[in-house]
């Protein structure tokens, strides 16, 4: 029986000499992998481009035997393939491409991570791609279940005032008194842990108003690197080309 869903192209390979194999985030069943056989002979065989940042309407069958199911059908519904236009765009989708599908299991389906790709590929062309890239990790920290603790210390609960550490491994603030208890912590601007909660807690088109001064980004690239590392054990081989000079 062919099923239908709506998915992201998170990536596509080549499959013996005629065929291929592709990934996709769907809003119905989650990440599923699959084979499009005789595409490449026959490119108009599928209605969908299928380029690397594509929203696409699919008709697959459901494999009982293998991971792999059978793609018939592909049309394309939003390309964006502008993205690749612009390197510094093109790496931010990489990335959130490439994180989806390393940290997602194979159908486990997650409304909330499919709407959250689309809005950071729909934001892509307008909205400054550092500030994307802060909001979906820290949306992702939030889904995930790893949301860092920042209202109080997360050590002995006390209120923090103006100063404060950030513990990776305690996975939250630390105040004075308790800041020895994990020797890597680092102290954090205010500004920082406030522009975290505003991020987290807004949703996406009034998180994306929030301005971020140069010192503040520069707090967020650490933490939240070093905390979606820490707590995912995933080193993305796409992370390596956002922050680089163009
Ligand atoms: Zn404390």
């Amino acid at each position: 029986m062919v099923t239908k869903a709506e998915g992201i192209l998170l990536k596509r390979n080549n499959f013996r000499e005629t065929s291929l194999l592709v990934s996709f985030f769907t809003k119905e069943f989650g990440k599923i992998n699959g084979l499009i056989k005789g595409v490449r002979k026959d490119p108009k065989k599928i209605a969908s481009n299928l380029s690397i940042c594509s929203l696409n309407d699919i008709h697959f069958y459901r494999s009982r035997n293998s991971e792999i199911d059978l793609i018939s059908q592909c049309d394309l519904k939003k390309d964006y393939s502008f993205i690749a236009k612009d390197i510094r765009k093109l790496a931010l989708a990489s990335y959130v491409l490439e994180f989806t599908d390393t940290v997602m299991q194979l159908h486990d389906k997650n409304i909330k991570i499919f709407e959250l790709l689309v809005n950071c590929l729909n934001s892509i062309e307008t909205d400054d791609p550092e500030k994307i890239l802060y909001l979906f990790q820290i949306k992702t920290l939030t889904l995930s279940g790893f949301k860092p603790h920042l209202e109080t210390c997360i050590s002995c609960g006390k209120e923090l005032k103006q100063e404060a550490n950030f513990s990776i491994y305690l996975g939250g603030l630390v105040c004075q008194d308790c800041k020895t208890k994990d020797r890597n912590s680092a102290s954090v601007l205010k500004g920082t842990i406030n522009s975290i909660i505003f991020l987290e807690s807004s949703p996406w088109k009034k998180a994306l108003n929030l301005n971020l001064s140069k010192p503040i980004r520069q707090e967020l690239r650490g933490i939240l690197y070093n905390f979606l590392n820490f707590h995912l054990e995933k080193n993305l081989k796409s992370y390596r080309f956002l922050f680089q000079p163009i």
